[in-house]
């Protein structure tokens, strides 16, 4: 009989950062009474490896067989790093996401936290008096003047460093008085007070949302802000955040890319005279470790981070902010698959706090939960420093003859524009020169080999690449299946337009924006503060240009090719293209000019583009919803997928079939339909075989209890090597 363990009433059930979608539990570390705290980090074994778990929960019993616990080695903290509102937002995350709970916990850590480290320190150093250094007479040093003037000048309590050293001491000093032990360093933390500059004068509709949100300071409420673009959205979160600081609670600013908005913090530093961190994966190590540390110290009054932030810990949280919160950059697409939108308004549920979604385009998923009134509905419909909306208009380019993509209408409006000394905006979505690398003798295309993508031709450098993996390969100087020299680019890539507007418009300053050429990490700043100071000029971009900037001198904005959202797989593929069009129009006239959208396209009868010409958001998206709720798709019922993604090409439809017969052979709930296998839109990605089921229903809550069920099947099933299989819940990628 296996031998009870002692001290078996009491088990630590901890999250070990290991694929197993469950909590492992622990026997107490040896030679100690006290138990750590629920939140704190023990190390514990797993084989042979000693790893960092999270402690969940005291146990008084376990199922586990008592001669299989194994000993916590060692507990790494006094006192809990992730507090009780996380922790229940990092279970309900891999809850919800069903995602393995140890892979998710971690998320609650800064990176050297993962490591088993302690807490990088926010503190300054400093030196403080010791006991000896009290009893000192004033004149017991009278022979070393400057030793004497630090003891006198700590007599008042300690002193940083740099304070110190501000007042003449040198480096020696310390050492000689640390030496004598008449010092001893201390730890200090800086106290800045929270303040806040003057405000702009508020507009009726941002003191109605600025009222409605501070009033709800203290409580979880969720505000959906929809203001046009220029409408004054960021005003009104300068003031609710205002309010917070005035408080003392922390403020949390989710965004969705932060490289693409530095106006954004600048605009945040202006305002307040308190600690801002920011919390991004562009940040080093080091300096991700201190601003997790600064927000968990409450160090930080404003944390502004991109999705992963939305775990970060706070002392006192007392705002959420959610900016661009349609963008599909708040989605994690690999790993834990989460909405950083829908995780932050849980945040706020369990933190008592409110949330704000900002938009000037909301998710259709938002503008549902405002027209049900879960949420309260803010709009701003003028544009804030008194600018006109900009005026649009569509030309259809069936037949016509283009230029770099450019038809003679748009052409001759840029001429008219930047003769005023004013700016265009065009808005391409494709980076590199041609989509397409062709033979004109035999048809042959680059591909990729890893992929069932087509290899983007590029000039600069010279290369065939692939825009989903990356893959890459020099450019073929002959065809490889026919050896003709007859290579030809087809199609249409910011590249090529560059060269052509360089050719066209001589006179004038032509600014490329994508992901190639803003690579580095101030690019964008850069970007931004050239053609704020520049005069005319024309700036070609794909989205990276379609979000929150201010262009106040751009006065016309160009959509070279609006179809390809049109031609979308996915069934958010019309929302995203509204939301695309309903924000590049947003860039025009921001100042006191008024401006022109031209969106050039082929399907110009096409309801979304009249649509776009005719409406604003509100009807646009009412429009979308209703033709959702047609399909039953979200917002009306729930979606979820089971992915599969393996290494030769039938494994993950085989594994699917086979859970599917599985599933159905349990009593399933006749409320949900599983279809499936599906192949991916891109079957092959990256040397993977991509195959998912689809799970569906009128309801969340059925929807997610028939996922538990699928991914408990799928874990007994043991899947063959080469195969992955994930969930994916809500999901944002097509289906
Ligand atoms: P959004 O975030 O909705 O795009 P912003 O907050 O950036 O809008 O405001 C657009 C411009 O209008 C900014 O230059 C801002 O300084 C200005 N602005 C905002 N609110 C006011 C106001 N109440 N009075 C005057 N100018 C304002
Ligand atoms: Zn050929
Ligand atoms: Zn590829």
């Amino acid at each position: 009989m296996p031998q009870r363990p002692d001290n078996a009433q009491t088990l630590l059930r901890c999250a070990v950062p290991i694929p197993v979608r469950g909590y492992l539990d622990y026997l107490p570390a040896k030679g100690t009474d006290t138990l750590p705290a629920v939140g704190s980090r023990i190390l514990v074994p797993l084989g042979s490896r000693q790893l960092v778990g999270i402690v969940t929960e005291i146990l008084g019993s376990t199922n586990v067989d008592p001669a299989k616990l194994k000993r916590t080695k060692n507990y790494l903290d006094k006192n809990p790093l992730i507090d009780p509102a996380v922790l229940e937002l990092l279970s309900w995350t891999a809850d919800y996401y069903q995602h393995p709970p140890g892979e998710t916990l971690i998320l609650g850590l800064s990176p050297r936290e993962r490591r088993g480290e302690s807490p990088a320190s926010v503190h300054d150093r400093g030196f403080n008096l010791t006991l000896r250094g009290e009893g000192l007479s004033d004149t017991s040093l009278s022979r070393a003047p400057r030793q004497q003037a630090l003891i006198a000048a700590l007599r008042n309590g300690p002193k940083t460093r740099s304070e110190l050293q501000s007042l003449g001491f040198k480096p020696d000093n310390f050492r000689t008085l640390l030496a004598s032990a008449l010092i001893e360093p201390v730890e200090i933390l800086a106290n800045k007070a929270w303040e806040c500059r003057a405000p702009l004068s508020a507009n009726n509709e941002q003191n109605t949302a600025i009222t409605a949100i501070t009033a709800s300071l203290g409580q979880f409420t969720c505000h959906l802000l929809e203001g046009v673009t220029g409408s004054g959205k960021t005003e009104v979160y300068l003031q609710a955040i205002a309010a917070a600081i005035a408080r003392q609670e922390q403020t949390l600013v989710l965004i969705p890319e932060i490289g693409l908005t530095p106006q954004l913090v600048k605009r945040f530093n202006d305002r307040f005279d308190c600690p801002i961190v920011t919390l991004h994966s562009g940040l080093g190590g080091a300096e991700r470790d201190r601003n997790w540390q600064a927000a968990r110290s409450q160090q930080a009054g404003i944390i502004i981070g991109t999705r992963s932030a939305v775990f970060a810990p706070m002392l006192t949280p007392g705002l959420i902010i959610v900016d661009e919160e349609h963008d599909v950059s708040l989605n994690q697409q690999d790993g834990l698959r989460y909405s950083a939108r829908d995780v932050a308004v849980k945040r706020a549920q369990l933190s008592g706090c409110p949330v704000v979604l900002g938009s000037a385009t909301p998710s259709l998923e938002s503008m549902a939960n405002a027209t049900s009134e879960r949420y309260q509905w803010h709009r701003l419909t003028q544009r804030a420093a008194g600018a006109h909306p900009p005026s649009k208009r569509i030309i259809d380019i069936r037949g016509l003859a283009l230029r770099a993509g450019l038809s003679a209408q748009l052409q001759t409006k840029m001429k008219e524009v930047l003769a005023r000394g004013e700016q265009v905006l065009l808005f391409l979505n494709r980076r590199g020169f041609a989509p397409t690398l062709l033979c004109h003798d035999c048809g042959w295309t680059a591909e990729c080999q890893n992929c069932d993508a087509r290899q983007t031709l590029h000039k600069k450098p010279p290369r065939v690449q692939c825009h989903h993996c990356g893959q890459q390969n020099p450019l073929p100087k002959l065809c490889p299946q026919c050896h003709g020299q007859r290579l030809v680019a087809s199609g249409l890539g910011t590249e090529q337009t560059e060269q052509a507007l360089k050719k066209d418009f001589p006179d004038v300053p032509v600014y490329r924006v994508d992901s190639d050429s803003m690579s580095g990490r101030h690019a964008m700043a850069t970007f931004t503060q050239t053609v704020e100071n520049a005069g005319a000029c024309i700036m070609l971009g794909t989205q990276l240009l379609a979000k929150g900037h201010h262009f106040p001198k751009v006065t016309c904005v160009g959509v070279l090719d609006a179809d390809s959202l049109l031609m979308s797989p996915d069934f958010r593929g019309e929302e995203r293209l509204a939301q695309l069009l309903t924000q590049v129009g947003g860039r025009a006239g921001r100042a006191q000019r008024s401006g022109e959208v031209i969106i050039q396209t082929r399907h110009p009868e096409h309801p979304i583009m009249m649509a776009v010409l005719e409406k604003n958001w509100r009807s646009l998206s009412a429009q979308l919803l209703l033709s959702r709720e047609a399909q039953g798709l979200p917002p009306n019922g729930a979606l979820a997928a089971l992915r599969c993604d393996s290494a030769t090409p039938d494994a993950g439809a085989a594994f699917l079939v086979a859970l599917i017969k599985a599933y159905r052979s349990q009593t399933p709930d006749p409320l949900i339909r599983l279809v499936g296998p599906l192949s991916a839109p891109m079957a092959r990605r990256a040397g993977l075989y991509r195959s998912h089921i689809v799970i569906a229903g009128p309801k969340r809550s059925g929807v997610h209890a028939s996922v538990k069920k699928l991914v408990v099947l799928a874990a007994e099933k043991r899947a063959p090597s080469g195969l992955r299989w994930f969930v994916d819940i809500d999901p944002s990628e097509p289906l």
